[in-house]
Formats: C-alpha cells, structure tokens, sequence
C-alpha cells in the first residue's frame, strides 16, 4: 500500500489528537497527532506497527493521555469524500450486533485503497485548426478524422485511420494536433425514471403507489412485497426506484446470486435506458474502483448488489430494496457474521430511508414482523396476466417409484415425454452437485471420506475426481479399493446431477440435455450464457442444482420434475421446512411462468409432510400458519433469540476442553439458557475439530450483552483454538 500513498506531506506541527479507527481485528479507534483538526469520516493512512494502513477518522474522542514523543502521526488525508454520519453509526452498530470487531466491519467499507486516489486523466490529441506544412497522403487522412474536433486516443486514431502512430507524433510537431488531458471515464449515464412505465396491473399499482408513499416520505420504514412468484413483484419496487430517482438520491437494491441475474440487470437497463452499476465479486479491480468512488461522490444512482455493496459508501442513500429476502446466501458466515437482510433494516434506521424487503416466499421472520404490524405487507396474490400457478403433485415413492438403481419414476418420465412431444421443456431439480454423493466398496464396505473434514467425498463423473463439498480437497477415482485392494467393487450410492443427467439421456437420447450446476467449468460467464440459451429455447431438458430456482424467467418451461423433495427435511436445522418450502416453491414456481400452465411433481418419500402438503394444496398461509405455531411455541426466531458459539482446534482434546471450559464460564442468568457444547454435525472441517454451544432466550432479552459478559469472563483461547460467534445463526452443521 506504501507506494500507492505517495509521498508524505512537508512537516508541521502536529498539535491536534484525532482518533482513527483501522481496518483490523480492534475494538477501538487508536489516537494519532495531526497538523490540523480532522473531521470524523475523513479517511487517511496511519502507520501502525511496521506497517501503513488505512483508516477513518472516528467519533470516539482521542486519548490525551499519551505523550508527546509516543503518539505517531496521520501520514496521508485522503481527497475523498468522508464516510458518511449514518454509516459510521452503522458500522458502530453491526460490531456491537454481530460481535465483531469494529475494526473488521470497518474494513469492509474500506476494501477498495484504489479508489482513495482520484483517477489519472486520460491522455488524447485534438486538431489545433492549423494545418501541416506538408500534406502527405496519411496526414490527409488523419486530418479528415479530428476536422470535427474530436479528441482521440493516441493509439485509437492511428487506428481508426490505418496509420502509424509517428505519423501522429508528427502532426503533433508541427501543432497541427496537441495533447489534451480528458477526465477519466466515469460518467455514468444518468437513469430516467420516465423512460419506460409499465402498464401495470391494478394490484401492482395499489403496491407501487404504497411504496413510493414510503420513498416520498423521506423516513425510516420496512415494507414486505409479498408476492407469488411471477406477481410481477420487480416491476412493482422498480416504481419505488423510479420515485427515489426522482428525488434525486440514491437506491440499493440487494440480490442473491448476483452474478447471475443479468437478466434482471437487463430489465432495470430498459426501465430507466441506463445500466446499473454492479457490485459481487466477480467484478474486475478497475470497475470496483470506479463503482465506490462514484457511489461515494453520490455519481451512481443504482446499485445491484450482493450483500456485501451494504458497506459501499453511500453519498446519499435513500433506499435498499431485498429482492428474495428470505434466501440464505444473504448471511455472510466468515469473519464478521451478519445477515445483510437485517443489516439492511439497520441501515435504513440510520440513515432514516424506507427498505423493500422483496420475496414469493417471505421468511418467517418477516412475516412475523409484518403480522405484528412492525413492518407494511404488500400482497400480490396472483401471477401476471392470466398465468396461473402450477399444479402441484406429488409422487409417493413407496408405490411410484422407479426401479432399483434409478431415480426418475415412471409417473414423472411419462409427463415429461407428454411436455417434450409439444416441443416445450422439462427442467429436473436436485440440489445436489456432482454424480454420487458417496462412494463405498462393495466388498470391504470401505466408504470414502475427506482426509479433512467429517464428510463423505463425492462423486463427480465429468472431472473423474472425488471431491470434499466442505473443503475443496479433490483426488483421482481410484479403480481399486485402497482398503482391501479389490478391483471394479466401487459402488456409487445415491444420486447428484450427473447420474441424473445419464438417466434422461437414457430416456430420452434424441433431446438435448443440459446440466446446471455451479461447479462446472467455465464459471459464471459459463452460466450466464447457459441460462440465457436455455431461455432461448436452445435446450429440451435442464437438470439443476439450486441456482436454477433464482429469479430467472424460462418461457418454454412447463413441467418442473424435483427428483428428491425429501432432502433437506431431515437434517436437525430448526429451518429446514421453511427452506424446504420456499426453495420448492421457488423451483416449481419456474414453470409455466409466461402464459403457460405450469407442472410441478415432488417425488416424496413422505407425501404426508406438511411441507409438501401446503406445496401440493398451494396453501402457503396454511404454511406459514403452521411454522409460525411451531416456532412460537418452541421459542424459536423470531419468538427467541438465538447465539451459536462453535470452538475449533487442530486437536480434538483441547478444542474439546476449551469448550467445557468456555461453558463453565457462562454467567448464571434467569434468562439465558446456554446447552453445550457438543461435537458438530459437521464434526471435522478443514482439518479442525468443531463443538458447537447455543445460547438461547426471550425476543426481548440483550443476548449480546450476555454473550459479552461470557467472553470476558472466560479464559482466552490458546494453542491453535478459536472461538467463533454467530448472533441469530442459520446453518447449525
Ligand atoms: P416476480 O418478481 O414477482 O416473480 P416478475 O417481476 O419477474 O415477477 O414478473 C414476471 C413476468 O411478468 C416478467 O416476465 C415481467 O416482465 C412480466 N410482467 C410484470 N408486470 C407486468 C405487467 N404489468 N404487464 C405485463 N407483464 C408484466
Ligand atoms: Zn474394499
Ligand atoms: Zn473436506
């Protein structure tokens, strides 16, 4: 970072104390001398130990307390614009809520150093209006080009002409062109919330025109787009968007899977004839730096982002719109663990602005929230345009199913047929990557596990390795057993998508089959176009993993075959029917989305799960009526609180005894009742041994007031254990 700050600033006297809070592990902000007073917000660099770092001048006051020759001084101010009051006030708050540093939240705002530094004009040349002493053939050409005034490139003139760049540095010379310095490129163009209304329907309407009440009223509020899939839900907080332009400030609107939904990119393009700007991380370095020094000049209108554009530095945000807010991928579990849907509520809080929280199939917890008139629900009961919902079946599997040894069952394979005779596309869903999910040797039993982790290795065919889902640790498929040496006894057991694949090709070889799923090569470039192609009708047969279900529109796609319902129902996590549901709902809800009439059939196990009843019915309130009485009464989110506490170590032994260790600290409270530790589900990961602690309690309870209590009052790990929070945890393996 050394050279990308320069040269420091001529010395004077350094007589002001100015706290500064840096990106690390630190609860604190550190005092630091400075010429003149600094403002809080302004970021600047600070040594700090051997290194320079960046920092942000904070609010807490400075420690005058330190002498003279001890307190080291700002090295740099940066000339950018100040993070804001809320979003200080913000940081400050995910720390304290997530109980992570304030330090590490920090860092996630500042994790672009490149956009501190204002960019470089570029260089270009332009026609002076004098023209050359000597008129060569190539001179002539060149001058034909820039007579309009123009400013070109160096390079891209010589180019456009077909010359060789001497005969522009000739021209040059003569002053026939001169050197112009451009600002670099960072107009965005401007959206236009009039450029394409929509018709919208009347229920559509009635939602917009609440939710532009909310963006007028300039004020903290939560609203809940409650709405079937295909209700024309994006349309609908495109008007809350198109409102928030109009007030000239800013909006944000979060998605999951981000790198995925161009098309929902598309849409936003052709609502205000201008692109948004794109945060996730596959975004190129240079268009990250762009994208934060435009959003902090208050030069970015839009921004799609993944859950991590929470911490861009807003000039003046006045909306954050969830699309799809109940799904997962927006909790963030490394480092700071936070879940970028409730943090959205608390930036809208500070900054005083309404947030959208958007989805077909809203968490429990939002509902919750929205029953008890907490936050202002929105119902788009049905589909746009006469598009009905799917029919919903399911398929018992204790009389229906296939053969031994196969995965489709008759029933399924015989509608799909009737779907592919009419030229219309059948998509197979199983969420589960790779060909088997377990390999075993039929002779010795020998069952193939991760090296690293307490899991089984799976199967995949396409790359002829077995790989850990966990950690990532891949080796060849052997052809003999490495217990008992056997040949051709290894077995493959239970199916991914790719064996499911190989089975409809054997049902139906004369159609084309394409495999979705995450893991394949060519990333998401490889996915983008796919999932376009398949819109496109290029393909008959779609077999995918879980990110098929996410916000794409297939218009030829009829019938929606999900080849295990069961998954994911039996697993200890307290949400597992809810997920159930919704990612079912979501998946099936892809059929029939345009004009059609959609399929859905649930190859069950369990037919009579109330899961797959209220699937099967399409009574999700009979759903929610049902989890939200489960979850009241067994004191689970939203009517408890929840805090994991998972202990980790390279040696079982001593994870293990900080865990009791750490357990017998906890503090003795009426209100607090803490179970553990235990080893994991997921005992072993990366080579560590897990045991996890539950804290749980009362809604109204100060969970992270105890949880502090308990850290201080126990003993600090050592010898390799960690200790990891996770407030309102969602994954329990
Ligand atoms: P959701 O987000 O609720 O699943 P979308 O906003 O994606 O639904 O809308 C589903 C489909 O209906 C899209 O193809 C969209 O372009 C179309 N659509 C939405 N609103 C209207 C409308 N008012 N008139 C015509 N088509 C619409
Ligand atoms: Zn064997
Ligand atoms: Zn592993």
């Amino acid at each position: 970072m050394t050279d990308l700050f320069g040269t420091p600033e001529p010395r004077r006297p350094r007589a002001h104390r100015v706290s500064v809070l840096v990106p690390v592990a630190v609860e604190a902000p550190y005092t630091y001398a400075s010429d003149r007073p600094l403002k809080p917000g302004t970021i600047v660099a600070v040594p700090l130990g051997t290194r320079e770092v960046l920092g942000c001048v904070w609010d807490d006051p400075p420690d005058l307390s330190i002498g003279g020759n001890r307190i080291r001084e700002i090295s740099r101010i940066f000339d950018a614009p100040p993070l804001s009051d809320d979003l200080r006030r913000f940081v400050d708050w995910v720390a304290a809520w997530t109980l992570g540093s304030r330090g590490m939240v920090l860092r996630m705002v500042l994790r672009v150093p490149d956009a501190l530094v204002p960019e470089a004009p570029i260089k270009a040349v332009r026609f002076t209006g004098q023209e050359p002493e000597r008129r060569t053939d190539a001179r002539a050409r060149v001058l034909e080009m820039v007579r309009d005034g123009m400013a070109w490139s160096k390079a891209g003139l010589a180019t456009a002409v077909g010359v060789s760049p001497s005969v522009i540095d000739g021209l040059m010379k003569q002053g026939t062109l001169e050197e112009v310095l451009l600002p670099p490129d960072t107009a965005y163009a401007v959206p236009d919330p009039e450029a394409r209304p929509p018709k919208l329907s009347d229920a559509q309407a009635h939602a917009a025109e609440s939710l532009q009440a909310a963006v007028t009223a300039e004020r903290f509020s939560v609203s809940l787009l409650d709405g079937v899939t295909g209700s024309g839900k994006t349309e609908v907080f495109l008007e809350a968007v198109a409102e928030n332009l109009r007030l000239g400030r800013q909006s944000l609107i979060l998605m999951p899977e981000i790198s995925l939904t161009n098309m929902v990119i598309d849409r936003i393009e052709r609502r205000f004839a201008a692109r948004p700007a794109e945060w996730h991380s596959a975004i190129p370095p240079r268009q990250r730096v762009r994208v934060w020094r435009g959003v902090a000049e208050g030069r970015v209108p839009i921004v799609v982002g993944a859950r991590s554009s929470l911490f861009l530095p807003f000039a003046d945000l006045g909306l954050v719109i969830i699309d799809e807010e109940h799904d997962p991928a927006y909790k963030q579990e490394d480092r700071v663990s936070y879940h970028a849907r409730d943090m959205s509520i608390v930036r809208g809080r500070e900054g005083n602005f309404p947030v959208i929280l958007s989805s077909a199939t809203p968490s429990i917890e939002s509902r919750v929230n929205a029953d008890q008139g907490r936050y202002r629900r929105l119902h788009l009961p049905d589909r746009i345009s006469g598009a009905v919902m799917p029919d919903v079946t399911a398929i018992d599997m204790r009389h229906d199913g296939p053969p031994s040894g196969q995965w489709i069952s008759p029933i399924l394979a015989e509608a799909a047929r009737r779907v592919l005779d009419e030229n219309r596309q059948v998509l197979f869903f199983l969420n589960r990557r790779g060909y088997a999910p377990l390999t075993l040797c039929r002779t010795c039993g020998h069952r193939f596990t991760c090296p690293n982790c307490s899991a089984w290795l799976v199967d995949h065919r396409l790359r002829g390795r077995l790989e850990c889902h966990h950690c990532g640790h891949t080796q060849p498929r052997p052809d003999a057993c490495p217990e008992c040496g056997s040949v051709d006894t290894l077995v493959a057991c239970g199916p991914g998508v790719e064996r499911i694949a190989e089975e409809v090709r054997g049902l139906f070889p004369e159609r084309r089959v394409m495999i979705l799923s995450s893991d394949l090569p060519g990333g998401t470039d490889r996915l983008r176009r796919e999932l376009s192609a398949i819109g496109e009708g290029q393909a008959d047969i779609v077999i995918g993993t879980q990110l098929v279900a996410k916000g794409h529109t297939f218009p030829l796609l009829d019938l929606v075959g999900v080849i295990d319902a069961d998954l994911g129902l039996a697993n200890g996590d307290p949400r597992a029917a809810e997920r159930t549901f919704q990612l079912l709902t979501q998946v099936t809800g892809r059929a029939g989305r345009v004009g059609g009439t959609g399929r859905g059939m649930l190859q069950s196990y369990a037919p009579g799960h109330p899961v797959i009843r209220a699937l099967v019915s399409g009574d999700r309130e009979a759903f929610y009526r049902e989890e939200i009485a489960v979850r009241r009464n067994a004191q689970l989110p939203p009517f408890g609180r929840m805090a994991a506490v998972i202990v980790s170590g390279p040696d079982k032994a001593e994870a293990e005894a900080h865990a009791r260790a750490f357990a017998r600290a906890a503090p003795r409270s009426p209100e607090v009742q803490v179970l553990g530790p235990a080893e994991a589900a997921l005992a072993v990961l990366r080579g560590r041994y897990r045991f996890r602690l539950l804290a749980r309690s009362a809604r109204g309870v100060d969970l992270q007031a105890y949880l502090r209590d308990w850290i201080e009052a126990a003993p600090q790990p050592r010898g390799g254990v960690r200790r990891m929070v996770d407030v309102d945890p969602q994954s329990f393996l």
